[in-house]
């Protein structure tokens, strides 16, 4: 089971749908699986038949939880149903988004889960072949994938003629060399046809033109878990558990100065504030709270006075930021808002696959302008010359990788340029001299 115990802390706030098997004796085998209603909503979805487990998914309100946020259900009825070209389905496992680590424990603590979703993805959009791309650096957990695999295979849940329904379905593992890049739906398909892992351009989208060449559905392994609770709650009973437009559940990974780092389960939709004091244990210490990026690094930074925020896609974007992959990283007040920004500029500069001008450029430029200004060394037009760098590169790129680059650098700026301006005035980082002071 890994390291469960280490980031699941567990909270009563904790609505449990797709972590209800966490931290059950053996809950990656299939006996434990079936044992907690495992593969019945694989029956089921034979019962209804393709159309309908799409219709049942689209009213589900179940949207990708890897970042983008589209309908699921929506995305598969996209697929062409009158080709004659094979059709795929594709587990993008690949979670690499700084401050995101829910994908993990899903693959750590409940393969199966993750397996059964994927089986009636296939069989909605009409695919027999599967795959589950994982992180390099995920590779130990290909154990446990392919363990979990060959189980299905040898209960009749994977292969020829499943359960007697005449739908023939055949999933495997494969693993990436760990490029935050691959996380990008086109370069993972890349990456997996054994091609260089750059983007492709879009359209057309993988729906109708993706792994070699044939449609395909590309969904993250948290979308693909939340399947098998949709058919056998119904697609009411789950929609209900999150907003209108926000169906369900949704793990946030609360990391940082917090008094309860971890994975929670928690409605969509649930309110900010609320999971940094209540599920988190509030910042330690006695510190005030200074900002908290809102999913994952690549999300614009919020200010202590805007987290009192429903943690659904429309709210936390009514705000100007977004929900992203539910990495929510937590910054007391004596977090220096450079240095935190150049540690995450240094990160998309390092990743950036070197395709296009604005983000392989304007990448470097950021890491390396933020790093002199940290150290001393900055001008007055520096900020604006980063905010100018960044804007330069917003919108402007193949893959969203440049935006992931560019909207941190904005909001840092806007929102904590008087850090920047105490830097300049002291010649050097103000939150450093004073650690040094206390010491
Ligand atoms: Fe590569 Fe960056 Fe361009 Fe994406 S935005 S294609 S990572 S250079």
């Amino acid at each position: 089971m890994g390291d469960y115990e280490s980031y699941m802390k567990g909270s009563p706030l904790e609505v449990k749908v797709i972590t209800k098997r966490f931290g059950l004796a053996n809950s990656t085998s299939i006996d434990v699986y079936l044992e907690t209603d495992g593969y019945q909503a694989l029956a089921k979805a034979f019962e209804m038949g393709p159309a309908a487990v799409i219709s049942e998914v689209k009213n589900s309100g179940l949207r990708g939880r890897g970042g983008a946020g589209f309908n699921t259900g929506m995305k598969w009825s996209f697929v062409p149903k009158d080709t004659s070209k094979p059709k795929y389905i594709v587990c993008n496992a690949d979670e690499s988004e700084p401050g995101t680590c829910k994908d993990r424990p899903l693959m750590e603590s409940d393969p199966h889960q993750l397996i059964e979703g994927i089986i009636i993805a296939g069989f909605a959009i009409g695919a027999r072949q599967g795959y589950i791309y994982i992180r390099g650096e995920y590779r130990y957990l290909l154990d446990i994938l392919d363990r979990a695999i060959a189980e299905a295979y040898g209960r009749g849940y994977l292969g020829r003629n499943i359960l007697n329904s005449g739908f023939d379905f055949e999933l495997a593992t494969h693993t990436g060399a760990g490029a935050y890049e691959c996380g990008e739906e086109t370069a993972l398909l890349n990456s997996l046809e054994g091609l260089r892992g750059y983007p492709r351009v879009k359209p057309p989208f993988p729906a109708v033109v993706g792994l070699y060449g044939c449609p395909t559905i590309v969904n993250n392994v948290e979308t693909l878990c939340n399947v098998p609770a949709i058919l056998r709650m119904g697609a009411e009973a789950y929609a209900r558990l999150g907003t209108p437009k926000n169906g369900g559940t949704r793990l946030f990974c609360l990391s940082g100065h917090i008094r309860r780092p971890g994975v929670y389960e928690l409605p969509m939709g649930f309110n900010l504030k609320r999971m940094i004091e209540e599920v988190g244990g509030g910042v330690p210490g006695g510190k005030a709270l200074k900002a908290v990026i809102p999913g994952g690094s690549s999300c614009p930074v919020l200010a202590a006075s805007e987290v009192d925020v429903a943690m659904d896609f429309e709210s936390v974007a009514r705000i100007g930021s977004m929900l992203g992959s539910g990495g929510v990283i937590i910054m007391d007040e004596d977090t220096c808002m450079v240095k935190a920004l150049l540690r995450i500029e240094k990160f998309y500069a390092h990743e950036s696959c070197g395709w296009c001008i604005p983000c392989r450029e304007g990448t470097a430029w950021l890491k390396n302008l933020l790093q002199r200004f940290h150290d001393g060394g900055g001008t007055e037009q520096d900020p604006d010359t980063a905010l100018d760098v960044s804007f330069n590169i917003l919108g402007k790129t193949l893959c969203p990788l440049g935006d992931a680059a560019a909207l941190p650098g904005i909001s840092f700026i806007q929102k904590f340029r008087h850090e920047f301006e105490e830097h300049l005035k002291l010649g050097a980082c103000p939150f450093e001299r004073r650690a040094v002071a206390v010491t």
